[in-house]
Formats: structure tokens, sequence, C-alpha cells
């Protein structure tokens, strides 16, 4: 044994041994979660741990004190692989479980995250128009977009070298001599509601129309208007007055009426502007305050459209007696109504499909 040196073997003592092992054991015990079970497999069964240290000292044990020494060391290590084995096992256990707790459904959260749209602020300003006049008796019109020229121009009274014929700046299809145009109004309905139905005919036709304007704050190649027409016997344009106040009450409130002022249009004579009393100062074109009032930029009166009664010379382009029957008709701009009734000011953020728009005007159904 003369070669034995002690201070160097100390670490391969049987309680040298065994405390490496305890601590081992006790460092895998106390191990939380499976990153601090890593840190503890290095320092304890790690190439540097003390007992691999320890296991490199055999060979410098004299031969006959080699196995017992080996015996102990790797019974040691034995037991802290298993130990770390079995925590390895345990912690991942642990893991599985957590995990499937955390991704679980939880069926009472709320199911529907896609954002609901809203219905945009012309359709249901559109049905509001269509329903006041429907609840006076009118009966919904439509008629093509893709229009004949006759339809569109001549019946009105706008014959080929009529000025407002060249007024409209129409979207002429293929080629000029086509005659088919993208209509430039909804008075066509009109003629086409004439020409097929029995009278008296009481008609609300709304819809768009297409003019070659370049799309500006007040301009759209593509808008909509609402178009009424009344041919019944004995019609006049009190009549016509009436049914526009009704409409305007209904629409902005009581109170709310209209003025005529004189106009020329082809398909009606005589023919007038209409104007609303400002349904926000009604019509003191100042505010309570003192201050002037911006939706009628304090004139007192919002130019709204346009009415008359319908030119003899439309009902005989129908087919429609003028010596016996009457009629009046009217129309108004949507987005223009739409624009002064929520003061919006430039009309191409009603086109643009933009929520942020759409969704302040409400939900309704
Ligand atoms: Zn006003």
């Amino acid at each position: 044994m003369s070669d034995y040196d002690p201070v160097e073997v100390t670490p391969l003592h049987a309680e040298e041994v065994a405390r490496m092992r305890d601590e081992a054991l006790a460092a895998i015990k106390a191990a939380a979660d499976l990153d601090e079970l890593k840190k503890v497999r290095l320092a304890h069964a790690g190439d540097r741990s003390p007992i691999a240290l320890a296991n490199r000292e055999i060979g410098a044990l004299p031969p006959q004190a080699r196995a017992e020494a080996g015996r102990r060391v790797g019974s040691a290590r034995k037991a802290i692989n298993e130990a770390l084995a079995a925590r390895q096992a345990e912690l991942e256990a642990e893991r599985d479980e957590r995990v499937l707790a955390e991704e679980t459904v939880d069926v009472t959260l709320p199911w529907d995250r896609t954002p609901r749209g809203a219905r945009h602020p012309l359709t249901t300003l559109q049905e509001r128009i269509v329903d006041a006049f429907v609840a006076m008796g009118y009966e919904v019109a439509e008629g093509p977009e893709l229009e004949g020229e006759w339809f569109n121009f001549d019946a009105l009274n706008i014959a080929p070298d009529h000025p407002a014929r060249s007024e409209h700046d129409t979207f002429f299809v293929e080629s000029a001599d086509s005659g088919m145009v993208l209509r430039t109004q909804t008075s066509p309905v009109q003629v086409r509601a004439l020409l097929s139905r029995k009278l008296p005919v009481y008609v609300v036709s709304p819809g768009k129309v297409f003019r070659t304007d370049e799309p500006d704050a007040t301009h759209s190649p593509v808008f909509h208007q609402v178009e009424g027409l009344a041919v019944d016997e004995g019609l006049t344009m009190a009549h016509l007055k009436g049914t526009l106040d009704r409409f305007a009450e209904v629409m902005f409130g009581e109170g709310i009426g209209t003025r005529f002022r004189p106009n020329y249009f082809p398909f009606t004579e005589p023919s007038a502007e209409v104007d609303l009393r400002c349904f926000v100062c009604r019509g003191a074109s100042v505010m309570p305050g003192g201050e002037p009032c911006r939706t009628c930029k304090s004139e007192g009166w919002i130019e709204w459209g346009g009415c008359g009664m319908v030119n003899p010379r439309v009902l005989v382009a129908c087919g429609v007696d003028p010596k016996r029957y009457s009629g009046f008709a009217f129309g108004m701009g949507i987005e223009r109504t739409l624009m002064f009734r929520y003061n919006i000011g430039d009309l191409r953020d009603m086109v643009e499909g933009d929520v942020r728009f759409t969704l302040p005007f409400g939900m309704e159904v």
C-alpha cells in the first residue's frame, strides 16, 4: 500500500461517496421543473460532477482497492441515475397534465370572435324612404340599370337634339349608336311603370344611376336616386306639395315641410326645385345660441330634389290620355340626403367600404 495516497483518493471514501449520492438525491428531489432537473443532472451526474470525478480516481487506487471503490461509486451513480429518471418521468407527467389543462377549450368563452358587419347607411336610408311612400299607398317599381336610350331620354321628352340630353354626362354602351346607356336617372322607371301597370299608378323607384362625373367630395360616377310618380284622375300640384311635405315630416320630423322654387325639367311641366326646411334650425338659419346653422349654411332651407307635374308629352309617349289623367313626379339623391342628414362632408366616405364609417349608423337589420 506504499503507493496509496490518502489525500488523492479521499473522494472514494465510503462516507464521501455516500455524501455525494445523498446531495445528488436531495437536489433531484428538490428540482421543481424539467429545467431545474437539467441543471441538477449536469451538476450531479455530468462529466464534471463530483461523482464522475471520483470515478476517475478509481484508476489511481491500488489494484486491490479498485473493485471495492468501483462497486461503491457504481452503486451511487446507479442510485443517482435512477432518481434522475424517476424525477424526469414525474416532472414530464406534471408538465403534460398542465399543458392539457391549459389547452382545454373553454366552452364558456364567447364563440363569435368575427366582428359583425353593419348594413350600409345608404341601404337603410333608401328603405326608410321607400317605407314612407309605401305607408302612403305607393308600390315599389324597379327598372334595369342598363337602359334603352328611348326610355332614358326620348320618352321623357328629351329628344336627341335636346340640350338636356348632352347635359347628362352619359355612359354609352359599346358604341354611341347601340341605343343602350347606363341610366342617367331613375325616371325611365316611370315610363316602364306607365307602360306596364294599370292606372292609377303610384310608384316609388329607388336605384343606382350613372354619370361620367369624376369622383370628388360631392360627385360620384355611380349614385342613388329615389323617384316617385303618381298618375291618376284629378291630380294637381297641391297633391304633389302635400305628398312631399308628408315625406319630409316622416323623414325629418313634425313641422319640417318643403318649399318649391320654379325650375325647368323636360319631363315635368310646371317644374320646381324642392327645398327642405332645415331640420336643425327649423328654418331660423341660426341656432338657439345665436351661432350660424351649419347644416343649411344659414339659409334656413336645404336643396333636396326636383319635382313637377308630369309633362303631357310624357303621358302621351306612355299611352296615357292627358285629357283624362294628370300626374306628378319627384326625385332626390339618396347620397345627398344622407350627407346633409348626418353632416357627412365627403361623398367618397360612403363608397370606400370602411366599416368605421358604417358602424356609427347602427346595426339596423
Ligand atoms: Zn339650418
